[in-house]
């Protein structure tokens, strides 16, 4: 039976080291303040954004968010972010996504200041890590790998297998697992014969979108399952996209839905928004 890779534990653990750190550089002076733009009605965002508030208070930084209305027009946006891009006291920019259909995705995250894009989704972040040079980290794989570095297991030589190949999770996971010397497959919608290349995983990373689809006995003996996947089942429950029950007759280490990488996605957020602050001002990183 697998161990369960607590991600709530890990996760308050990861605040903690983001509390001292902000604590420490509050006491040289420095204030760390995050703007979350939100733009319109989406139910699910709210509760995102309520979330972050709350991490950002609990870390000790400081957060604001822009309220925008579902019509606000793109360039209205723009201007918020560019006047975001100027001030000197803002450390970490966010749009909630998805934005209204009528904002090109995009052009708000082109729009942003990659120093304070604490998403990591910008080209220039994105580019910095297919470089293999610093920048900032997209939060949901960075909290993934802390998840695996967690489980004590080396990345040298394995096999890993991520299943999506999205610019915010499955691509950014994909190179972060090869900085680490994994042998990494990328499975997609295309992919044929899945159930043989998951087969092959020491390590497998599913971030689809479709719920309890990947079933136990696809799974490699003894393999680290990282379940991305946040999805509602035919019940209505929250799931993942892997199947929890079998998966985890034959993982070595499993990942629950929730409490597994969702709570990770946020404590990355927080500490992204530190080390964008450091890098800012040239001051040393503290993790
Ligand atoms: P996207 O929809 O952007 O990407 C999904 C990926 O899965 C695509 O690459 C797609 O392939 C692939 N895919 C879809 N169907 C199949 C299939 N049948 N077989 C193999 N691959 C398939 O999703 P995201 O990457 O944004 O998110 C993935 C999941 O992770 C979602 O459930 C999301 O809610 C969750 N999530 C959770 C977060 C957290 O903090 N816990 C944060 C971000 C996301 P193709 O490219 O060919 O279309």
């Amino acid at each position: 039976m697998a161990q369960i890779i607590d991600g709530k534990a890990i996760a308050a653990k990861v605040r903690q080291e983001v509390s001292q750190a902000v604590e420490s550089l509050k006491e040289r002076g420095v204030e760390i303040g995050l703007h979350v733009v939100l733009v319109g009605d989406d139910p699910a965002s709210h509760v995102y954004v309520r979330n972050k508030e709350r991490a950002a208070a609990e870390v000790g930084i400081l957060s604001t968010t822009h309220r925008l209305p579902q019509d606000a027009t793109e360039s209205e946006v723009l201007t918020l972010l560019a006047s975001l891009n100027s001030h000197a006291g803002v450390d970490g920019v966010l749009v909630q996504l998805p934005v209204p259909p009528h904002i090109d995705t995009n052009r708000m995250t082109d729009a942003q200041d990659p120093a304070r894009d604490v998403d990591g989704f910008h080209p220039v972040n994105l580019g910095m890590l297919v470089s293999d040079r610093p920048g900032l980290l997209a939060c949901t794989p960075a909290g993934c790998l802390r998840l695996i570095d967690e489980t004590g297991t080396d990345l040298k030589g394995k096999r890993a297998v991520v299943v999506g190949r999205s610019l915010i999770v499955g691509k950014p996971m994909a190179h972060l697992l090869l900085q680490r010397h994994a042998t990494v497959t990328v499975c997609h919608s295309r992919t044929q014969d899945l159930p043989a290349r998951i087969a092959e995983a020491d390590v497998l990373v599913a971030a689809i979108g479709r719920a309890d689809m990947i079933q136990g006995d696809w799974i490699k003996e003894g393999a680290v399952v990282i379940d991305v996947g946040m999805n509602r089942n035919a019940q209505g429950k929250l799931t993942g996209d892997v199947d929890f029950e079998s998966a985890s007759k034959k993982a070595s280490f499993i990942t629950p839905v929730p409490g597994g990488v969702g709570p990770m996605t946020i404590a990355y957020l927080m500490r992204n928004t530190v080390i964008a602050a450091c890098a800012r001002r040239g001051l040393p990183f503290p993790f």
